[in-house]
């Protein structure tokens, strides 16, 4: 059993946490948290050791009467691999600790591309990470066009794509993020940092991306459109993607009409947290005019990475090729509809 360290405990340390429990070949040997809060306490409920990330802070658990197994330096002084999920930034931070116990570490999307030796998404270039010492899971935005640009790139290549993002404000328990009554160009700037990230994945691909946010917190919303070298009709498109397990197309009857009706239906088939691993494109959004291809695709951005993060634990302690690691990451949390 590959014995897994997840130092960060919100959003998506959490979830990695449940995925890696739900795997036959990994276990969660502790989580790490800086402060006591409502989700330290899940963390306990849920059996996870819970360490302080922090040792200075330590006393805080005790006092919240919250038990601690120890400081994060004994977590990794055993783990086999540790799963950096702080904020953006304190993964850097963090690395040099993470060196110091020769330990392999993961980081996410948040983190500049230089925190790794590999920017990793399992179906594009899960291979360039095995064996590595530190590698970045990429964001949410860009797992989801990472997904769609291979499969693409592959059948019917690709001259250029334009992507425009209109990302939610914050997670629902981010109540300190906005806009509330507004929409932004965000950044302003033009075109976005999300067409290099995506170039981390795909040097050679032509990418470029515009953002946005807006009052919403469940999904972000992608309108994209890809120039294709060849002019496939829109039902081959349909046809492809319907064998990739990581998109979902949403079918026409089932009058889907946004992120809600979306993280409505993933609560009623009982997803945890109503979560959407998969991209969520709109079928009959879909199209083929002339080279261009367009669609629109809804991403959970909370837990699209969560199957990339269970990959890339296999792939960074070279423990199964690719096939071998999706299919299983998907069996044991049931990606796919
Ligand atoms: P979060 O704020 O929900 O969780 C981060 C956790 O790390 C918190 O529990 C925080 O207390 C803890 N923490 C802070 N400093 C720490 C330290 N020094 N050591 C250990 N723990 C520490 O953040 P998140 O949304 O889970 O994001 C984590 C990373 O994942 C970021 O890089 C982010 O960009 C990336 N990401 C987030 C999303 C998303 O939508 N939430 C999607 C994809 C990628």
């Amino acid at each position: 059993m590959i014995q897994v360290a997840i130092n960060g405990y919100g959003t998506i340390g959490k979830r990695v946490a449940d995925a890696v429990t739900a795997q036959p070949d990994m276990e969660v040997l502790g989580v790490a948290k800086t402060r006591p809060n409502y989700e330290a306490q899940t963390a306990i409920d849920r059996g996870y050791p819970l360490y302080a990330a922090i040792a200075d802070r330590a006393d805080q658990f005790a006092e919240a009467g919250m038990d601690i197994a120890g400081p994060v330096e004994e977590l990794l002084e055993v783990a086999d691999v540790v799963v950096d999920a702080t904020p953006g930034g304190i993964g850097e931070q963090n690395k040099s600790l993470y060196v110091d116990h020769d330990v392999p570490a993961i980081y996410q999307g948040g983190e500049d591309a230089e925190v790794a030796d590999v920017s990793f998404n399992a179906r594009s270039n899960y291979e360039d990470a095995i064996g590595a010492e530190h590698v970045r899971v990429v964001s949410c935005n860009t797992t989801g066009l990472s997904r769609v640009i291979a499969p693409l790139s592959e059948t019917y290549g690709i001259e250029k794509v334009r992507a425009t993002l209109v990302r939610r404000g914050g997670d629902p328990g981010q109540t300190s993020r906005g806009p509330i009554n507004d929409i932004l160009p965000n950044p302003v700037t033009i075109p976005s940092h999300h067409g290099p990230d995506v170039n981390t994945i795909f040097p050679d691909i032509d990418i470029d991306t515009l953002g946005m946010k807006v009052p919403a917190t469940q999904m972000h919303m992608h309108s994209l459109n890809v120039t294709l070298e060849s002019t496939p009709d829109a039902s081959e498109v349909r046809d492809l993607f319907a064998d990739e397990r990581r998109l979902f197309l949403i079918p026409e009857s089932f009058d889907i009409d946004g992120s809600g009706k979306l993280k409505e239906y993933a609560h009623d088939v009982g997803r945890p947290r109503g979560d959407l691993w998969e991209n969520c494109i709109w079928e009959e959004s879909i199209s083929v005019e002339g080279d261009d291809l367009y669609l629109f695709q809804g991403i959970h951005q909370e837990s699209d990475v969560v199957p990339e993060n269970v990959d890339a634990i296999r792939a960074i302690t070279s423990t199964a090729d690719k096939a071998e690691s999706v299919q299983t990451t998907d069996d044991a949390i049931g990606v796919g509809f």
